[in-house]
């Protein structure tokens, strides 16, 4: 970011970091500061910063380390457990969708006749075990395995 004198702050803080490899742009941001009243507050803007970091207290507790590694670990182990949840009752919930969804795709795509025909002469539970048997040659199928591979990976 461009400041208001022209140079960029980047420029500023990365010499104050001595992280500035070309010693030529160095000696620029140097001189800079010692014409730039702007510049030179940042300077010791960043100073302070680091006097003040240096007056911080770590204390953590003597296991701190350890403690905080568990913790990680016990996040890690809830994720799986999520997912673990997730192949137990949303996986089963989704392949029931995947039927309801190809006899949707069925009703919609499948002709009136076939429709009027199986509602007046079989049961509602006959009528839906001969749409699975149909739902086998319907291209439909594999474009859902491949939603679902999508999904899973
Ligand atoms: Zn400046």
């Amino acid at each position: 970011m461009k400041k208001a004198c022209g140079i960029n702050s980047d420029l500023v803080i990365d010499y104050f970091y001595g992280e500035l490899k070309d010693p030529a742009k160095a000696a620029f941001v140097a001189e800079h500061i010692t014409a730039c009243p702007e510049c030179a507050a940042e300077i010791k803007e960043l100073e302070n910063v680091r006097e003040g970091m240096k007056s911080i207290e770590v204390d953590l507790p003597e296991d701190g380390w350890n403690m905080h590694a568990q913790g990680v670990m016990r996040k890690l182990r809830r994720k799986y457990t999520a997912a673990d949840r997730f192949n137990e009752h949303i996986r089963p919930f989704f392949e029931m969708k995947k039927i309801g969804f190809a006899m949707l795709v069925l009703v919609v795509a499948g002709a009136g006749i076939q429709f009027y025909n199986y509602r007046n002469n079989v049961t509602k539970e006959r009528e839906i075990a001969e749409q699975m048997e149909l739902l086998d040659n319907l291209e439909i199928i594999e474009r859902i395995d491949f939603y679902e591979k999508m999904i899973n990976s």
